[in-house]
């Protein structure tokens, strides 16, 4: 059976290996969509065929790191084969890294969204001790990238940590020749898939510009639903060795799942 098959008739995806790179846990004010705890997802990966979610948590980003970084490991220790957990960071503070990293497991990577956090830039200093310890240890960061601003910032991270690995989370979706640029100009970029609303044939001019390698299956559950985006992909004209990337292999390669 090819993959389109599977939309056609409803199935959830039982062989091929799905990683979503971009989910979140916890509640939102600017999302209302209910069903968002650890065992909401689970039931939503269940039915769509997500073998394993990277998540990061809403309550973490607006308001409470503390608590919300707490909520999205605790979601990540009641299934850990399934919820990874991202460390939400925030420029205003100082956080002890070591205590989410290197003296535990609960935490995979970092989140950056400081347009949430007073409207500060990306490449902002209150952001470099981060980007420092991410470089240190290697680990995945995955950004808000929408706005051209946004995605020339996260180049010139990327550019400046090459240790580290990179998501631009939305792909820089209002900025398309900039995520291209940035994909031609780091190793250690992937950009995601994740959108609300988007045009027929955006993901095939995506791949062609930059290669099937460097895109990685992102969706937003849970302030959206996921089955729209996998249905983009399943979709669309690539080939399904292409879609198999783009649905985990890319991801399990660039996160060492
Ligand atoms: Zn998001």
């Amino acid at each position: 059976m090819d993959l389109k098959e599977y939309v056609f008739l409803g199935k959830e995806l039982k062989d091929t290996y799905v990683v979503d790179v971009h989910i979140h846990v916890g509640g939102s004010t600017r999302y209302q969509k209910p069903g968002n705890d650890a065992d909401s997802v689970v039931y939503t990966m269940d039915r769509v065929g997500v073998d394993v979610v990277c998540a990061s948590c809403s309550p973490g980003a607006y308001c409470d790191w503390k608590w919300g970084n707490e909520m999205c490991a605790d979601a990540h220790e009641k299934y850990p084969d399934r919820i990874k957990a991202y460390a939400v960071v925030n420029p205003h503070y100082t956080f002890d890294l070591d205590a989410y990293f290197a003296n535990s497991d609960r935490f995979l990577g970092l989140k950056v969204i400081p347009f949430v956090q007073g409207t500060l830039p990306i490449d902002c200093p209150g952001l470099q001790p981060y980007y420092e310890y991410a470089d240190k240890y290697g680990l995945p960061v995955l950004f808000h990238a929408w706005m051209a601003s946004e995605v020339k910032d996260a180049t010139a991270v990327a550019k400046r940590y090459p240790n580290a690995r990179f998501i631009f989370g939305h792909s820089g979706f209002t900025a398309f020749e900039e995520s291209v640029a940035a994909c031609k100009q780091c190793d250690n970029v992937l950009l995601d898939t994740t959108i609300s609303d988007t045009y027929d044939g955006a993901l095939e001019r995506l791949v062609n510009a930059v290669g099937v390698d460097r895109v990685a299956f992102g969706t937003d559950l849970t302030a959206f639903e996921c089955s729209h985006i996998l249905g983009r992909i399943l979709l669309s004209r690539l080939s399904d060795t292409d879609k198999e990337k783009i649905l985990g292999l890319n991801a399990k390669q660039f996160l060492k799942l």
